[in-house]
Order: structure tokens, then sequence, then C-alpha cells
């Protein structure tokens, strides 16, 4: 399991060894067919800031001969905002005092149909806050059950679940599976996450070789940006990454930086990163692994995004909303976070085709299931 990987690797020691690189470094890696984590380092070092422009046309030309010139739009649904955890940085952190709701079947199939009518997604993204005795597992077959006429590619980003259970949903139509570590700093985990299944660092942290010997076809993984110095945390994730992929070699991977948003509770990023600094990391992370998918969220404004799109991400959302019920049965109730980019759907897709990239709403199709 990851987590006993991850105690070959000490956190200081990694951040002093992402400080030290040189400009000779990232031209090493710039030059390396198959990076090593060092050079990895070196390319999300403050050492290669002077090399964005050669980082980005290397990117564009990785992304450009794996993926072809085309963008993935998926949009998220939230079926609860119930939640038995208490991240600090997160809007529904159960000692906020707001609504909850759970989305009955009827509510669902009613989120499904208003969510078409925005555009002809089919790639659905089911999110919802952590409590397993009112969005356990028997909840998430039920909601997959509905949406499953509506969509042929549904993921989940929900509580880390059990091999079993990933088996289970699998075999009822679950393509993919979100879940974002958060920082892979074990020491300080637990001041971000102090109470709830979310507070176990290992049961979080093995969620990816969970879902992996289930056979999830597609794993997305990522760390919140805002936590811990960004640098050493996405170094711990590159490694996991490339752990799981010598592991459960036929699973697709994906992978995501979000940045924190203000959310209710008024909690202030430890840490900052520039736009210059996202692109960076996006740009090191496709020139480490030209397979991966990179995603980019709402949380992003357009003028991001719609740079970013021809430079090494492949996937986007749009048109999302972060709270249950928000395309039709509680238009009004409360964001997890709050969106960057409120961009219909049609505008994205007019965005992507501005740019000489085709908007794909479909790369998934129930046959294969
Ligand atoms: S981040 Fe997720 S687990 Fe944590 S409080 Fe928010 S919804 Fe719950």
């Amino acid at each position: 399991m990851f987590s006993d990987e991850l105690k070959n690797y000490d956190w200081a020691e990694t951040t002093a060894r992402i400080a030290s690189k040189t400009a000779a470094d990232v031209e090493r890696a710039l030059a390396a067919r198959r990076l090593t984590d060092d050079d990895f380092m070196a390319l999300v070092s403050p050492a290669a800031a002077p090399y964005l422009e050669r980082m980005a046309t290397l990117s564009r030309r990785y992304t450009q001969e794996r993926f072809g010139r085309v963008i993935s739009l998926y949009i998220p649904l939230y079926l609860t905002n119930s939640c038995t955890n208490a991240c600090v940085y997160c809007g529904f952190n159960r000692h906020n005092r707001f609504k909850r709701v759970v989305l009955t079947p009827a509510q669902i199939d009613d989120e499904c149909r208003a969510i078409r009518r925005l555009g002809p997604f089919e790639n659905l993204l089911i999110v919802t806050g952590e409590n397993p005795a009112v969005a356990g597992t028997d909840y998430l077959e039920e909601a997959l059950r509905i949406c499953r006429p509506y969509f042929s590619n549904l993921s989940i980003e929900v509580m880390p679940l059990s091999t079993d259970d990933y088996a289970r949903l699998t075999r009822a139509g679950l393509n993919g599976v979100t879940c974002f570590q958060e920082t892979y700093n074990r020491d300080r985990y637990k001041i971000y996450h102090p109470a709830g299944q979310k507070s176990d660092f290992a049961w979080r942290c093995d969620g990816f070789d969970r879902m992996g010997m289930a056979g999830v076809h597609r794993i997305g993984m990522g760390v919140l940006i805002g936590l811990e110095d960004w640098r050493t945390d996405v170094t711990m994730m590159a490694r996991h990454l490339r752990y799981l992929r010598r592991r459960y070699w036929r699973t697709r991977y994906a992978v995501n930086f979000p940045r924190m948003r203000p959310a209710a509770g008024g909690f202030h990023p430890n840490v900052v990163m520039t736009d210059r600094e996202l692109a960076q990391l996006t740009f090191a992370f496709r020139i480490f692994d030209h397979d991966v998918d990179i995603s980019v969220s709402t949380r992003e404004f357009p003028r991001f995004r719609d740079n970013i799109m021809t430079l090494g991400a492949t996937s986007l959302s749009a048109g999302s909303k972060t709270d249950p019920g928000g395309y039709h049965t509680y238009p009004q109730s409360s964001e997890q976070f709050a969106v960057g980019d409120d961009r219909t759907p049609a505008e994205v897709a007019d965005a992507i085709r501005a740019r000489g990239y085709e908007a794909v709403w479909k790369d998934w199709d129930k046959v294969f299931d």
C-alpha cells in the first residue's frame, strides 16, 4: 500500500532537494526521455521558472501527440452536502450551520434532466460529502442506476470505499473514481482534517490501491493547493502516480491541481500559487507523464482555463453547480466553494473551438461496460 511506501520519502528532505535544483538540472530534465522523480522536482522548482516557454512548447507537443486537439467536457452532480468530517477549509464542514440536503431518487432524476438541457454532456461526476449513514454504497449504487440512462460515462468523487464496494459499483456502471489526498504531509494532515473518517491519513491514501485492485477504469487524484508547500506535495503525488502505474497498469489516470477557493468558514490558504506557477506545474506533469489526463475545474477563471486548454490540459468541467440540487431542485442552496468560471457549457465549448480544438462531450460508451 502506498501509505507504507510513502514512509521512504521524508517531507523535509524532499523540500530541500527541490530547493537545491539548478538550471543544469532543469536542462537535464527537459532533455530526458523518461523522467525520474528528481527530474520532476527540477521542473517544479524555482529554477525552472525561466524555462516556462520551453516547458509550454514541450507540454503542448506531448499532449497533441497523445490526445490530439481535443478537450473533454464533464459536469459535476452534487447529491448531498451532508458530511461527518470537519475539513477546516470546506464549506460543507460539519460545524458549519446550514440546511443539509440529500437528494431523493426523484430529485436525482430531475437533476439529470436539467443537466441534459444544459448541453450534450455524457461525462458525469457524481459528488457527495462524506456521510456513510445517508450516502453510503447502497445510495451510490441507486444513484448510478438513475443516472445511467442519461450519461454514458459515470464517475464518483465520494468518501474512500473498500475494495469490495468499488468493485460492486463498477459492476453497477461506475467508470471512474476521483479522490483528493489534499496533502501528503502526514504530520500536518490532521490539522486540516481533525475529525471523522477523513482524519485517517492511511485509509484515504490507500484508497487508490483499493480502486486499482477493484479494477476501476479511471482513477483521478490531486492535492489541494493552499495547504502545504505545493512543490513538495505534487512531488509526492508524482511518486504516487508512478507507483500506481506500476501496479495497476490497465487503469487510466487523471490529475487535478485545485487551488483553494473562498468557502463558508473563511479558512485562508497557507500557500498562494500564482497562475504562472500553476502553468509550470501543469507543464511539468505533462512532461513527466505523457498519458495522464489533466483536468481543470471551474474553480479556475476563464482566462487561465482558455490558455491552459491548448498547453497540456485534456478535460474541463463546465456549467458546474457545487451545491446539491443546484441545477433544478434547490437553485439557491449553499455551494461547497465559489466557482471561478460561470460561463455556460455552450460558451466553454465555443472557447475551445475558437482555439482550433474540438470539444468532446463523450469519450466512453455503454457498449464497453
Ligand atoms: S472536503 Fe469533503 S470530506 Fe471535507 S468537509 Fe468538505 S465535503 Fe466533507
